[in-house]
């Protein structure tokens, strides 16, 4: 039977239904699957190090035959196991500890790769952090370091070697590669220089040289970020064509009056943004925009301005937060900022009474609130606007798609502001947030100090509390954060309840309270209450912090296991302290190991540039988490390094979806149908019109 793209692996020879079942795990279910799983990493003469001249003190990778084995009880009942593996030029010892079953795998005569740092113990020794085995004593494939040959090594998982894998790739590369029909118009990639798709997929699982790999690959990264950036034009076209915006008139009315009664002057930054918004509300196409700015940077008097030049067009303006404690918190500062003005912002949140809530929205409904704060109650059925003219949504990842269609949906086209306190670099952004136009806030203001960031080690322990308990003493507040990533993870919540109990009694008479993800909302805010009323001076807090919660009062920001967090989200949890007039600081307690990249860290303030950084360190992965376009990550795209295919392909998605939006031409329909295959969202994208 010949095989199709969406043919089941389990009928590849080879396969077989118990190994379709191990492929499963590794997303692999059809044929194009498997054409697509490709090597994470290559090796060539140039990456693999001679093992003589493998030197104490440096990171190495080596490839040999294996001597010998065994395993070594030693004193403190770690059972080593160890092998020594020799190439042309010489041999070394591998040991690794506590880990005596590789006994199991690892063999005489097999050629293996191991990669990690050379110690000195007896003699040289590597203690590999990976190994793999490239062939067995008896294969007849892999010689010994071939001069010029590029070993492709690809993603495995239990039950299914990387040497499974290459062979079955191997076996049926040609006839998959047969099947391989190139939907994109081949001038846009050949414009690029690009390879043909054939060639590309050929190539990356079968290269001369790791450079032609490379542009294999970056032909795969192209696809999927046309595609992705087909998807948020789509969606970017239906948002500000198909319904025609409100023209709102710049009438330098209640805005006006905001900025001369503003107590500070607004900086560069704000005002560049104040036009950009200011230019999209008074154009007849909607407003669809993402501002995007450090915590403290001054988002919200820009979009109180937005605000208000809706409201002196007679239109009603929301400011929506996803949590009641932060919808009260920029209430508060709206009131502050709007008395001036003779105007009070409403307020609505879940909590109220039925009583109080039925007011409120009758306020909302007549028009008479113009300038309106509140959670998820805004978009419930019950609340109808008068005449809603633009929509703020706050923290906006933290809605999800539908949540923002609701709230928008209750007005005719509203203009819609997002706003984000997780900057990432502006390629990556034009990918993610494809569909809005985006305006950043990278100066703070200005008589902001720098919060100043330390690396302790464990065993300062005591001074650090030492100094918290100072900090307490002089009227500051204190945050203890202990990271707890998978909050259904009882040890590290025990860990975190455990460190409260013992800082309360610590630091007794001061008050300790905990905040952890397992607790009741209500639990929860109240305890956070209390702690931005002041009655509890240091919060112990797994990593549910309310992002843009506010208490200028805290002045400590203690971070254990700091090595476990994410740089972006170290910054974010820095971004609590430093926010009143007093010296601020961020305490990390690490020991060694991650010490460097938290240096790095340290010496660091600038959002941006510390997304940049969080970017090299960890890939795509978490950062597309917060919006995956179409809710499907890149694969292939290397963020770091494929700028121009990112500005590329977006140039020319945006060109072909204005030639036709709909994808509707003879040459375009096979993009839409891959796109609709790889793509829910794009599904509901292109049914209308
Ligand atoms: P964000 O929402 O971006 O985290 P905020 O809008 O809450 O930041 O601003 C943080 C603080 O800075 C607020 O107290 C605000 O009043 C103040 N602020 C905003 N803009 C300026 C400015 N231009 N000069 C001085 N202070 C400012
Ligand atoms: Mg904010």
């Amino acid at each position: 039977m010949p095989i199709r793209l969406d043919t089941s692996v389990q009928f590849l020879k080879g396969v077989g239904p118990r190994r379709a079942e191990v492929f499963a795990r590794l997303g692999i279910h059809t044929v194009e699957d498997l054409l697509y799983h490709v090597p994470h990493r290559y090796l060539d003469a140039t990456t693999v190090t001679p093992i003589v001249r493998a030197d104490v003190g440096t990171e190495v990778t080596l490839i040999g035959r294996v001597m010998s084995t065994g395993v070594l009880p030693t004193r403190r009942r770690l059972r080593i196991f160890r092998a020594v593996i020799r190439d042309d030029t010489g041999l070394i010892e591998c040991a690794w500890p506590g880990q005596a079953f590789l006994e199991r795998t690892i063999k005489d005569g097999q050629l293996l790769l191991v990669s990690g740092p050379v110690k000195f113990y007896h003699g040289r020794q590597i203690v590999p952090k990976e190994q793999i085995v490239l062939a067995h004593a008896d294969d007849d494939e892999g010689q010994t370091s071939g001069a010029g040959m590029v070993l492709a090594v690809y993603p495995a998982t239990e039950g299914l070697s990387h040497r499974q894998i290459r062979r079955v790739i191997a076996d049926h590369i040609d006839e998959m590669l047969e099947l391989v029909e190139d939907v994109t118009h081949a001038h846009i990639p050949a414009a690029l220089r690009l390879p043909s798709l054939r060639d590309a997929l050929s190539v990356v699982h079968r290269p001369r040289a790791v450079e032609e790999a490379e542009e294999g690959r970056r032909r795969l990264a192209f696809d999927e970020l046309f595609d992705m950036q087909l998807v948020v034009a789509r969606a970017r076209y239906l948002a500000k064509r198909a319904a025609k915006g409100i023209q709102h008139e710049l009438k330098k009315d209640y805005t006006t009056q905001l900025k001369n009664a503003l107590p500070f002057e607004l900086t560069g930054g704000q005002r560049k943004v104040i036009r950009e918004i200011t230019s999209d509300m008074t154009s007849p196409e909607r407003m669809h925009r993402l501002l995007m700015g450090d915590v403290g940077a001054g988002k919200t008097v820009v979009a109180l301005f937005a605000m208000l030049l809706a409201a002196e067009n007679d239109s009603q303006a929301v400011f929506m937060a996803p949590t009641e404690l932060l919808a009260e918190q920029h209430a508060r500062t709206l009131t502050k900022l709007l008395a001036p003005l003779g105007m009070v912002p409403e307020l609505l949140l879940g909590r109220f009474t039925p009583s109080e809530k039925s007011a409120i929205r009758e306020r909302i409904a007549s028009g008479s609130a113009r300038v309106i704060v509140g959670t998820h109650a805004l978009f419930q059925e019950q609340t109808a606007f008068r005449r809603l003219g633009l929509v703020v949504i706050d923290e906006q990842h933290r809605f999800g798609v539908e949540q923002r269609a609701a709230m928008i949906g209750k007005g005719e086209a509203p203009d819609v502001l997002l706003l984000s306190a997780t900057p990432i670099p502006r390629t990556l952004a034009l990918t993610v947030y494809g569909d809005l136009d985006i305006s950043t806030l990278k100066e703070k203001p200005a008589g902001r100090r720098e919060v100043r960031t330390t690396v302790r080690s464990s065993r300062s322990r005591a001074a650090i509390y030492k100094f918290v308990s100072e900090q307490c003493q002089a009227g500051r507040q204190v945050y203890v954060v202990y990271p707890v990533i998978d909050e259904s993870e009882k040890v590290d919540l025990k860990a975190a309840t455990t460190m409260a109990e013992q800082l309360g009694e610590d630091l007794h008479p001061l008050e300790v309270g905990l905040v952890h993800g397992r607790m009741k909302s209500q639990e929860r805010d109240a305890t956070m209450r209390s702690f931005r009323d002041g009655k509890i001076h240091v919060l112990v807090a797994t990593t549910v912090i309310e992002v843009g919660i506010d208490v200028p009062n805290a002045t400590v920001m203690v971070i254990e296991h700091p090595e476990r967090f994410g740089l972006a989200q170290l910054h974010q949890l820095r971004g609590r302290v430093g926010r009143g007039g007093e010296e601020s600081y961020c305490i990390l307690v690490a020991d060694a190991g991650a010490r460097d990249r938290l240096r790095r860290f340290s010496q660091t303030a600038d959002g941006f540039r510390i997304a940049e950084m969080d970017l090299q360190e960890r890939g795509m992965g978490q950062l597309a988490g917060a919006r995956q376009s179409g809710g499907v990550a890149t694969r292939f795209t290397d963020f770091t390094k494929d700028d121009d295919l990112i500005m590329a392909s977006r140039k020319a998605a945006i060109r072909l979806i204005e030639d036709d939006p709909l994808l509707n031409g003879d040459k375009n329909r096979a993009i839409r149908k891959r796109l609709e295959r790889r793509y829910e969202r794009a599904m509901e994208l292109f049914r209308v019109g």
